[in-house]
């Protein structure tokens, strides 16, 4: 991993668009199994942000991918079982303070065999892993690719006082400002304002956030 590289490609990055505020960050898959394996790749509080994701489930002696997940156990097992690993996660590290893409397991989600998904089937396990993530003081990343207007709201219900646009893109789209624009459109309507945070009055309006980019390179164990 270069990860002096990637500083000297952040510092370039950052000379050549002095408008953009550009943050260092990684997306961290399963931090409560690696914490320990990452820490001897890199000092993870060097970087502005680390994006906790979870991409995988424990099945026998192994993890798999929900995918893969789908096919061996009933759709329904997939979605509560990644649901119920949230909290773990949130509990197992303290490595992060993002939570990424939890609608991760619903994006393979077997439509065609068993129908489409219907969120409120398993709400109470959305708000349950949303609150405790809330409660660890955490912020919630909007993956925009699917804007399920249910995330957001659900998440201001349970507490949810930020939400983090961009950072789970991987790469910077020249189309980026655009489609921030249309990101912090859509997530004021549920109450967040331009810099992500949770508005309780009207206190952030007129409000001149510079767009944040968070160029972010995937760390999974
Ligand atoms: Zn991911």
């Amino acid at each position: 991993m270069d990860v002096a590289g990637y500083f000297d490609c952040i510092d370039r990055c950052r000379r050549k668009f002095p408008d953009l505020r550009i943050l260092t960050g990684v997306e961290f898959g399963q931090p409560h199994l690696f914490d320990a394996r990452a820490a001897q790749l890199l000092d993870l509080s060097e970087l502005d942000r680390v994006n906790g994701s979870l991409h995988t489930l424990q099945i026998g002696a192994d993890r798999s991918e929900p995918n893969t997940l789908f096919r061996l156990w009933p759709a329904d097992k997939v979605i509560w079982a990644y649901l119920a690993e949230v909290p773990r996660m949130a509990a197992g590290s303290d490595s992060f303070e993002v939570f990424t893409h939890i609608d991760y397991a619903v994006r393979f989600w077997p439509t065609i065999q068993v129908g489409p998904f219907d969120p409120k089937r398993f709400e109470e396990g959305f708000r349950n892993a949303m609150r405790l993530l809330a409660d660890s003081g955490r912020a919630l990343e909007m993956n925009t690719r699917r804007l399920w207007s249910w995330i957001p709201q659900w998440w201001s219900e349970e507490g949810g006082r930020a939400v983090t646009f961009g950072s789970d893109a991987l790469t910077c789209p020249a189309r980026w400002p655009r489609t921030s624009r249309k990101r912090w459109r859509w997530s004021s309507t549920m109450g967040f304002g331009r810099d992500g945070a949770r508005r309780t009055s009207g206190h952030d309006k007129g409000r001149t956030a510079s767009p944040l980019v968070v160029p972010i390179p995937a760390l999974r164990g």
